[in-house]
């Protein structure tokens, strides 16, 4: 577990929470991705903001992907530094003749 990944569980602790099913993170997780999406489109497509919506940041909704991320991670003692080296290496060795 990393940091960042003992952090989020040591405040669930601390403040009583219990974490989501499996399917209600994943939900979180998608939903996210399309805050992220959305965002996207505002920033690069032809998606106007309404007046009434906050500026948003990449990085506030890649920090809300990763917080889901890690407590799905969390409950299914996953380390997500190794999840991401794994992933690296993985493109590394599957796409090195690729590029
Ligand atoms: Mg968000």
């Amino acid at each position: 577990m990393n940091k960042g990944q003992k952090d989020i569980d040591s405040w669930f602790k601390e403040v009583s929470f219990s974490y989501w099913s499996p399917h209600e993170m994943l939900a979180r997780v998608t939903e996210e991705v399309g805050e992220l999406a959305r965002l996207v489109n505002h920033e690069y497509g032809p998606k106007v903001k309404k007046s009434t919506e906050r500026e948003q940041e990449f990085s506030d909704e890649i920090g809300d992907i990763i917080f889901a991320l890690a407590c799905f991670a969390n409950t299914h003692n996953i380390d997500l530094d190794k999840a991401l080296a794994d992933s690296l290496e993985k493109s590394k060795n599957r796409d090195k003749d690729r590029f």
